[in-house]
Formats: structure tokens, C-alpha cells, sequence
């Protein structure tokens, strides 16, 4: 997958030009007001840079999953306002039940050299998430370059990710999305090595790719979390009412058979935090206590690595020159079972290495424990990032030309 070697905002002549650009404005809202603007923040540079270059900067996303068209709580209104904000100059919202209608149309029309229009919602067209030939025409007819920079949509082919890019002859990325390819490309195509890998998350099912793609390309592959109990399963002990797939443990036999074939250190939890039940709610409090992972009672939960684990964990860490991480080690939203998250967290904001966050509850729970500005890299899209570490190519991102 050539995907280093994309055409970005810097290869292309913008001055004049009509220039639609991607963006991930999912932004979470309440009561119509934006609770996290840092997707936003996210998609200034690449905005602030084709205002500087003098271009109609057309802006489009999608926002929430509205189902059967218009919604007026998933309107980008008030994302055009807080863009209005931090640009320090007028966003034009182009109010457009069909996004690309009379409004839009009117609206880009009347721009001159560096303003900036925000279409509604692509989402209010149904054939958006069907990649639908109408709309992407329509999305084409208004723009003279296309930029994507909207990683977090990648891995899905859409009307505004995939489809428009048929019917403009210049297609780039973004900043952004230069950024995440920078990053995660280097790190799974040629990482400085030792290569570490951590993942966690409740489930082995969501994860077999990434499994197995990683075992080909790490030194090192850390597991934690929900998904380490099929594996020690698969390693003949018993894991009590931990979560566990019992239609997977010939998949975990197979990954550390090949694991020793290929010669890639594979790392599971040697203690566990254990509970009498998954906490209800998630953040209640619980009664827990540590047992070797080889020894977890018939009648008990693992729902964290223990103490030993972490401390392995972020001794693998220390010596790592590149190290990525999906998924958190344990029910980090509880404070009594998020200790051995924060502790990978605290080992990752501790190394000099080169350290990737992939999105989704991994970035969530970095950020909550306050480690966020340490890393490297967080990755800004969680579905799309796995996809990434599963060695697929994403479609938004081979839609764009090559350099
Ligand atoms: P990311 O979003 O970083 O890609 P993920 O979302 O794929 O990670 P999930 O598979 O969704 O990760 O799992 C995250 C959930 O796993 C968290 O809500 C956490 O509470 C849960 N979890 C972690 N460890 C355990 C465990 N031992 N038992 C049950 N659930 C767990």
C-alpha cells in the first residue's frame, strides 16, 4: 500500500481554485451545544493553510447518523459558529436540506479568494453511506480540487470520502491526514525497532486481523484486557466468568504457535485483578483482589492486569524504540480497575520511543489520565486506525492520487 506516498495540500496550486475539503466534524454535542471541539481543532491547519493560499475553502462532513434524512440535531450550525471562532472570520453555513442545493450552490457562488463555506451534514442525503453516483456528482460540481482530510472516515467508501473523488480531477489529503499516515504508516510499514505492540479491549473476535497482521511485523506483541482470557484459556488454564470466545481459542492456539515459529515474543497478563462480577454501573465500586492469572476461580471475573503484569508490561515498554497501542488492559472506567491502563499509559509517556495511540478508548483513557500531550502520536480515528494496523487498504485514503 503506497499509502506514504500520497498527494498532499502542499503539492497542490489552491490560489483561485474551489477546494472541498473532507473533514471529521463528528463532534459530540449536547442541547445543541459542542461539548469537544477538538476535532475542530483538529482540521484548522489544513483550513488556515488554504485561506493562505488564497482558495474557496468548501468544507463538508458528516456529523451523528441521522436515519432518514434532515435532522435538525445533527446539523453542522453550530460547527460552523465555533469554526467562525477560532478562524477569527466569517464561516458561511450553507443551510441545505439536500447539502449540495440551491443554498450551497448560491453560497460558493458568491465566495471570493479565502472564505470558507461549511455545507450541511452529508449524512442528510441518504445515498452518502451507499457511496450513491448522485450525490457524489453533486459534491464534484461544486469544487475544482478535493481534499480528504478526514481520517477518522476513511475506512469507510462514502460519497464525500470515496465516491466524489471519481468526478474531480485533483484529489489530496490533508494535514491531518498526512499526519495519521506519517505516523501509523511508519510505525506498521517500518517501525525502528524493537517494534511493540500492546492491544487490549474486551473482545479477541474484533481484533483477529490485527492479531495476526502484527504478529508478522512486531517484535512484540503485549496482550491485555478482556481479550488476554481467551488467549490464557487457549493456554490450557481457567479463567473463571472472565470474557472469554470459546468458539476462539483455536485462533489464540494458532497466533502463539506462529508467534514461537516467527520467533515474536508474545506477553499475556501473569496476574489478573479479579471481581465477583463486571461491575454495575461500569464506575461502581467493587471489591477486588490479585490471583496469578494460571489460578482464577471458577466463580471470579478478571477485569484487570495485575500489579506484575504492568510492571512487565512497561519493562517491554522501556526498551522499545516504537510502540503502538490499541485498546485499554482492564475496565478503565471504573477507578478501581483502570491501574493497569495507567500504568502502560504512564510507561508510554515515560519512553523515548516513538509511542501511537490508535484512536477510540485507548486515546480516551490517555487522555483522561492526563498523558495525551506525552505521546507521539493519538491517532484520531479508532475504527479507521485498527483497519490501518490490520494492513488494510482504507478507501478514502487509495482514493486520493499518488504524488
Ligand atoms: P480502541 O477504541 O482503543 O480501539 P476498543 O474500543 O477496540 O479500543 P474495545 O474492544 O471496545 O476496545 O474494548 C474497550 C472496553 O473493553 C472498555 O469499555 C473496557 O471496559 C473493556 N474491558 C477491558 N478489559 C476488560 C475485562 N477484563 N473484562 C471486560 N471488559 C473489559
Amino acid at each position: 500500500m503506497s499509502t506514504l506516498n500520497k498527494k498532499t495540500v502542499d503539492d497542490i496550486n489552491a490560489k483561485g481554485k474551489r477546494v472541498l475539503v473532507r473533514c471529521d466534524f463528528n463532534v459530540p454535542l449536547k442541547d445543541g451545544v459542542i461539548t469537544d471541539d477538538n476535532r475542530i481543532n483538529g482540521a484548522l491547519p489544513t483550513i488556515k493553510k488554504l485561506i493562505d493560499d488564497g482558495a474557496k475553502v468548501i468544507l463538508c462532513s458528516h456529523l451523528g447518523k441521522p436515519k432518514n434524512g434532515p435532522e435538525a440535531k445533527f446539523s453542522l450550525a453550530p460547527v460552523a459558529e465555533r469554526l467562525s471562532e477560532k478562524l477569527g472570520k466569517k464561516v458561511v453555513f450553507a443551510a441545505d436540506d439536500t447539502v449540495v442545493g440551491d443554498n450551497a450552490k448560491a453560497a460558493v457562488a458568491a465566495m471570493n479568494d479565502g472564505d470558507v463555506v461549511l455545507l450541511e451534514n452529508t449524512r442528510f442525503r441518504a445515498e452518502e453511506t451507499k457511496n450513491g453516483e448522485a450525490f457524489s456528482k453533486d459534491l464534484a460540481s461544486l469544487c475544482d480540487i478535493y481534499v480528504n482530510d478526514a481520517f477518522g472516515s476513511a475506512h469507510r467508501a462514502h460519497s464525500s470520502t470515496v465516491g466524489v473523488t471519481d468526478f474531480v480531477d485533483e484529489c489530496a489529503v490533508g494535514y491531518l491526514m498526512g499526519k495519521e499516515l506519517k505516523y501509523l504508516g511508519n510505525a506498521v510499514e517500518n517501525p525502528e525497532r524493537p517494534f511493540v505492540t500492546i492491544l487490549g479491549g474486551a473482545k479477541v473476535a474484533d481484533k483477529l486481523n490485527v492479531i495476526e497482521n502484527l504478529l508478522n511485523k512486531a517484535d512484540t506483541l503485549i496482550i491485555g484486557g478482556g481479550m488476554a482470557y481467551t488467549f490464557i484459556k487457549a493456554k490450557g488454564y481457567e479463567v473463571g466468568i472472565s470474557i472469554c470466545d470459546d468458539s476462539k481459542i483455536d485462533y489464540c492456539k494458532d497466533m502463539l504457535r506462529k508467534a514461537e515459529e516467527k520467533g515474536v515474543k508474545i506477553l499475556l497478563p501473569t496476574d489478573t485483578v479479579i471481581g465477583a462480577g463486571f461491575p454495575d454501573p461500569i464506575d461502581a465500586p467493587i471489591e477486588t483482589c490479585v490471583v496469578s492469572s494460571k489460578e482464577i476461580p471458577a466463580d471470579m471475573e478478571g477485569l484487570d492486569i495485575g500489579p506484575e503484569s504492568a510492571e512487565i508490561f512497561a519493562q517491554e515498554v522501556k526498551n522499545a524504540k516504537t510502540v503502538v497501542w490499541n485498546g485499554p488492559m482492564g475496565v478503565f472506567e471504573n477507578p478501581v480497575l483502570n491501574k493497569g491502563t495507567m500504568a502502560v499509559a504512564k510507561a508510554l509517556a515515560e519512553t523515548d520511543a516513538v509511542t501511537i495511540i490508535g484512536g477510540g478508548d485507548s486515546a480516551a483513557a490517555v487522555n483522561t489520565l492526563g498523558f495525551g500531550d506525552k505521546m507521539t502520536h493519538i491517532s484520531t480515528g479508532g475504527g479507521a486506525s485498527l483497519e490501518f494496523l490490520e494492513g488494510k487498504e482504507l478507501p478514502g485514503i487509495a482514493a486520493v492520487d499518488d504524488k
